[in-house]
């Protein structure tokens, strides 16, 4: 005999909740889920529990199933939970399987869930605030003795345009700012790399004395040391004519090249090839004078010295024609052919 179910017309002995075993089961999951998402720190893999990160010790996979544990809403009496996670770009997986009774008459039933939840991947606070001061390389452009010009600023600015054009996609780290501070350029980078390729490129193309330095910074995540790298690089902001004065003598500024400096001592006229790591080590004293064209004029057979058309006085030199020439405390002297 027996009852027929008043859902799926079959004939059953008795009926559960009004209806057979069957349809009650399709109809009363053991487990239901709230809606959520995931969020998981991209850089550490801690998950978002219950409200605050939580840190995974090996994987987030322990966690992320801990996740979907919170969001469970248990009916009737449950012996066994599996959960199985996938991690997507975009979404996460769940394959769930239960095993218990939702109602003791009917014995215990399996039931399987697949759920899709969507992944949100962010930074944690720790990660952000160290992602944030992550600063591994600085590079310090200072000029020697004065403040770089804007020329030289622009043409420094240039070069580190142009090394980070032909490094972005090397992997080589990133800027994290260019500042223009008092007289120079301070460019701060992630990674140590950058800073030594931007400073070698700045040293290699403006005459300059390059210092680098390292200091210890612990160890990352995989137990390698890490270090901040600085590399101060001093220019030299000299051109050719400036007068400077080097322990009491004046020399002319004859040259400037990338490795040397070539100086005209004013009162011999000798000259002296100097190393730019030396140049920016001895004692320099800038002047703010610069070497003049003249010419040397004969007048009733005596030599006479004529600047912008002002005849300056007789003068003692075997020169004739152009000249460069310098007054010094009410001397002048002759110091080149033009
Ligand atoms: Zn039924
Ligand atoms: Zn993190």
């Amino acid at each position: 005999m027996g009852v027929p179910c008043p859902i799926c017309g079959r004939n059953v002995d008795r009926l559960v909740g009004g209806m057979c075993a069957d349809c009650y089961r399709e109809r009363n999951r053991l487990v239901e889920f709230k809606r959520f998402k995931a969020l998981i720190c991209g850089e550490c893999g801690a998950v978002f529990v219950k409200g605050r990160w939580v840190k995974p010790r090996t994987g987030p996979r322990g966690l992320l199933e801990k996740l979907l544990k919170d969001h469970m809403v248990v009916r009737g009496h449950v012996d066994h939970v599996d959960v199985r996670v996938s991690i997507a770009e975009d979404a996460l997986e769940y394959h769930v399987s239960v095993r218990g009774s939702i109602e003791p008459v009917l014995g215990d039933q399996e039931e399987t869930h697949v759920l899709s939840v969507p992944l949100v991947i962010d930074l944690c606070p720790d990660c952000r605030a160290n992602q944030a001061k992550r600063e591994m390389g600085m590079v310090q452009v200072r000029g020697f003795l004065k403040p770089l010009s804007r020329t030289a600023m622009r043409k420094v600015m240039l070069i580190i345009d142009s090394v980070v054009r032909d490094s972005s996609t090397k992997n080589v780290g990133s800027i994290i700012d260019v500042e223009e501070v008092a007289g120079g350029i301070d460019v701060r980078t992630t990674t140590n790399r950058l800073a030594r390729i931007i400073a070698s490129e700045i040293h290699r193309n403006v005459p300059s004395r390059m210092l680098e330095t390292q200091k210890d910074t612990g160890y990352d995540r995989s137990g390698r040391r890490t270090y901040r790298y600085t590399a101060s690089v001093l220019v030299v902001p000299f051109e050719p004519d400036d007068i400077l004065r080097v322990d009491g003598r004046y020399y002319m500024v004859e040259r400037i090249g990338r490795k040397s400096v070539r100086l005209r001592d004013v009162a011999s006229g000798g000259a002296l090839e100097v190393p730019i790591s030396r140049f920016t080590r001895m004692n320099v004293i800038e002047t703010g004078m610069r070497a003049e064209i003249g010419e040397i004029v004969e007048v009733d057979g005596s030599p006479r010295l004529v600047s912008k058309g002002k005849d300056m006085g007789p003068i003692d030199t075997a020169l004739r024609g152009r000249v460069k020439y310098v007054r010094l405390e009410d001397k002048v002297y002759i110091i080149a052919v033009a």
